[in-house]
């Protein structure tokens, strides 16, 4: 039995671990779940799931779940707070931890259960964005095990070469491996005429083609900026630099990545856009176990288009592949601002296109440092986020 914590549990991926454990009962075990705020959402989870530990962000929100979890009579103990979060990722009594909390709010945790040594299933890209060196150096000091769970990653990692798999892309030329196609769907706005971008709204925006994920990652999918923050992610996983990494535009999303080879052979990781694919992966890993997704139907899809990626429309890809060129903590500033853009976005206070330059006039103003402990990276990601709030507050008057 391997027994996990799932950070984020009432969240799209959170759900989608659950709905993947529910088939195996004989091989994990469930410690803890965590949310923010959904009370209904985390209960609903504790009544079904019957985990030792729920956590709540907000204390407010613990506080009531407690009592409505002492109403049920449940044995579930509630804690609160961040510290509580990265409390229930460090356990001894856990093995595997599904970091998928959305955000610069899942570092903490994150890097908690790497400093553990667990297994540490990534899906919080946002905190491998941010602290790049730290987490993976956290990883390797503490013989954590890093499985990716972003679909793209999870299919990169399955076409690498055995002996560099479990290491992580260490000693990637050696292995023969000449490059990475990182595919992308190209979100709602692929073919939009390019003045059409600032009156988009926010219903248009999180209306994906393919998936259906958390509102924040659906926005970065329309801007792209999803795809640079899988290009850094990428970067960090396989021991790579932006050079080796194509970004391919592929609409079906039926490949999830591939891996090119100095023989000319090019490997694919194909299948239904389900991320319960990668989430049984991971989990299973070195095994394989079924996840509950439909097998894919090729005659069903008759064909599958690549076309390369237009910068000028999508300039968060462009910014993305700058700050990881620039290093440092550029990445923290370029996710901080983001998250400022998105949220204003969502809350209808700037329009599709400021997204971009709100990221952009970040990074060209905050200054770049070594990001070589915790304290940098988190100073970044503050001096960003107030920059970029009063960029806002600019745009607003
Ligand atoms: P979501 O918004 O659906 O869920 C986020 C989860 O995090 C929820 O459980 C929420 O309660 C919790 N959370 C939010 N803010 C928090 C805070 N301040 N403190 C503690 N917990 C907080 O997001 P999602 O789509 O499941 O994405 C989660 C992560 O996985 C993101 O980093 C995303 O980029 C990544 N990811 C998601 C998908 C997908 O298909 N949804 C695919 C690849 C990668
Ligand atoms: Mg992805």
């Amino acid at each position: 039995m391997k027994r996990i914590t799932i950070l984020g549990s009432t969240g799209s991926i959170g759900v989608n671990t659950l709905d993947v454990l529910a088939r195996h009962p004989d091989k994990y075990e469930l410690i803890a779940l965590t949310a923010n705020k959904d009370i209904d959402g985390l209960l609903a989870q504790c009544l079904a799931h019957r985990p030792k530990y729920a956590v709540m962000a907000d204390a407010d929100s613990a506080e009531q779940l407690a009592k409505r979890i002492k109403q049920q009579a449940l044995d579930t103990e509630v804690l609160a707070g961040s510290e509580a979060l990265v409390q229930v990722a460090g356990l001894d009594e856990v093995d595997y931890v599904m970091a998928a909390i959305v955000g610069a709010a899942g570092l903490l945790p994150t890097l908690a259960a790497a400093q553990a040594g667990k297994r540490v299933l990534l899906a919080n890209k946002e905190a491998l964005v941010m602290s790049g060196k730290l987490f993976m150096d956290t990883v390797a000091q503490n013989q954590a095990e890093l499985l990716p769970i972003d679909s793209e990653h999870n299919a990169i990692f399955q076409c690498m070469p055995q002996c560099v798999r479990g290491d992580f892309g260490r000693g990637l030329e050696e292995s023969g491996v000449t490059g990475i196609l990182l595919t992308a769907s190209g979100g709602p706005f692929r073919t939009l005429p390019l003045e059409a971008l600032s009156s988009v709204t926010v219903e248009q925006a999180l209306a994906h083609p393919n998936w259906d994920m958390g509102r924040k990652i659906s926005i970065d999918s329309a801007s792209m900026m999803n795809k640079g923050l899988e290009l850094i992610e990428a970067c960090w996983l396989f021991h790579t630099r932006p050079e080796s990494i194509q970004v391919v535009i592929h609409p079906q999303s039926v490949i999830h990545s591939m891996v090119q080879y100095a023989d000319g052979s090019v490997l694919a990781q194909l299948g239904n856009p389900d991320m319960r694919t990668p989430i049984a992966h991971a989990l299973a890993w070195p095994q394989r176990m079924a996840a509950g997704v439909a097998p894919l139907d090729l005659f069903d899809l008759a064909r599958l288009d690549f076309a390369p990626p237009d910068l000028a429309r999508f300039p968060c890809l462009r910014l993305a592949g700058e700050a990881m060129q620039a290093g440092g903590t550029a990445t923290a500033v370029l996710n901080a601002a983001n998250e400022v853009a998105v949220a204003e976005f969502l809350h209808g206070r700037i329009r599709f296109t400021d997204i971009a330059g709100i990221i952009e006039a970040s990074l060209a103003q905050i200054p770049v440092r070594e990001a070589e402990d915790l304290e940098a990276v988190m100073q970044a990601d503050t001096e960003a986020r107030h920059y970029a709030e009063n960029l806002v507050r600019d745009l607003a008057a």
